[in-house]
């Protein structure tokens, strides 16, 4: 057997991922399908990092915090990451996989400060670390927050997981002639004005020289295709 083509990696979830066909919310049938896909991963070895969105709980900028002071919308955002990390990491207790929940914003009661050496030290005894709270600070976003992390614990790559298969020569939803790209670089994405994450999570991982693989959360054993360095989704690189 071949064997996995990462040591560690971060993997971003959208909180919108976790919704399934759902207006909202966490999806059981969605989780614990996401939860299997990351344990068929963990055990080949690899060590797991996850940052989780929000999105399907509370974003700061949607229309429903319209006249909201932005930062406290924000703090919202990221209490919204705490939920859906605290069901993720339950959905992999459940499964029989370790994990532990670390917050950039301190709530003791709830889950254990962010604490770099103590993540490598999680990461080095194959438990699965879940980052919540993004960064921490308001009018960013988990995309930053992934570029963060992942750049903090020396990941190989950052696995941002999506509803698309990839990045698109356009959107692949409006342009049927869009073409998705199996390689691109961080300069060429920029010029031809692909959108691959955030403006500043991009910039990160450009600056860390960090690599970004983007694809499909829906596509059943894409994560497992990824890890082992199969042609699946897009890879963003130097
Ligand atoms: N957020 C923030 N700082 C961070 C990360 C997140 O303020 O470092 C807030 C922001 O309001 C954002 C929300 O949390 O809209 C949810 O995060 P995000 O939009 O990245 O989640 P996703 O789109 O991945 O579900």
């Amino acid at each position: 057997m071949t064997s996995p083509a990462y040591k560690r990696v971060l993997l971003k979830l959208s909180g919108e991922a976790l919704m399934g066909d759902d207006p909202y919310g966490i999806n059981r049938a969605t989780i614990e399908r996401m939860v299997a896909d990351v344990s068929e991963v963990a055990k080949l070895g690899v060590e797991l990092a996850i940052v989780i969105g929000g999105g399907n709980i509370f974003r700061g900028v949607a229309p429903g915090a319209q006249g909201m002071d932005r930062a406290t919308a924000d703090y919202m955002g990221m209490l919204a990451t705490v939920m859906n990390s605290l069901a993720l990491a339950d959905a992999m207790r459940q499964a029989g996989i370790t994990a532990r929940v670390m917050s950039a914003i301190a709530i003791e009661q709830v889950v254990e400060p962010y604490v770099r050496p103590k993540a490598l030290q999680y990461l080095e005894e194959g438990k699965i670390v879940v980052f919540a709270a993004g960064t921490g600070n308001p009018f960013f976003t988990t995309d930053t927050a992934a570029a963060l992390r992942g750049s903090e614990i020396g990941a190989q790559i950052v696995l941002k997981a999506t509803k698309v298969d990839g990045v698109y020569s356009a959107d692949p939803n409006k342009d049927p002639d869009a073409t998705r790209y199996s390689t691109i670089t961080f300069d060429e994405a920029i010029s031809k004005h692909l959108q691959v994450m955030d403006a500043t999570a991009f910039a990160l991982c450009r600056d860390q020289k960090l690599p970004i693989k983007v694809f499909s959360i829906v596509k059943p054993g894409a994560l497992k295709r990824v890890i082992m360095g199969e042609d699946e989704g897009t890879l963003v690189h130097v």
